[in-house]
């Protein structure tokens, strides 16, 4: 039990780092999501229970009446973190080194994914479609970041102007 909850206060960290937040910020003003329409996230500390103890991956669910959007963990995620969800994190880039990326991604993909369903209802070929690619963007946009912080605080050439500056 105590992993679990230490689990969803990692996963809680997670998702309220200032890459990911600022990220979903960029999604929602770009879908015209309004801010009275941005779900409340709730990271829960008990796996989906529809999905069995055996599901291997993080699960999340968008509750339209609620407007809720609720991440679950998944067990397999368990087995390969035990140890590794460090709960000062502080950057995306620290979650990738200590649990991996593509279980930092997960989490990522996750929570774009629901919240593509509340402009798009039901559609689920074209939410999974538009998570992959916003997923996509985004590690572009870390890695865009990482290159200018490594290059001084030079902007990277082609890099979009309005691409707001690193400190
Ligand atoms: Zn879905």
């Amino acid at each position: 039990m105590k992993f679990l909850e230490d689990h969803a206060i990692w996963t809680e960290k997670v998702l309220n780092l200032e890459e990911i937040q600022s990220f979903l910020s960029v999604i929602a003003e770009r879908e015209r999501i309004s801010s009275e329409s941005l779900p409340e996230i709730v990271v829960m500390v008990l796996p989906y229970p529809r999905n069995g103890i055996d599901s291997p991956i993080a699960h999340g669910s968008y509750l339209p009446r609620r407007n809720q959007i609720r991440i679950y963990p998944g067990l397999a995620s368990w087995e390969e973190l035990e140890g590794t969800t460090d709960p000062d994190v502080r950057s995306f880039s620290e979650v990738v080194s200590k649990s991996g990326a593509q279980f930092a991604q997960r989490h990522v993909l996750t929570v774009i994914h629901e919240l593509l369903h509340v402009k798009y209802g039901h559609d689920e070929n074209l939410v999974d479609e538009m998570s992959e690619g916003y997923l996509g963007e985004f590690l572009a946009g870390l890695k865009c970041q990482q290159t200018r912080s490594a290059s001084g605080s030079e902007p990277v050439l082609g890099a979009a102007p309005s691409d707001p500056e690193v400190p």
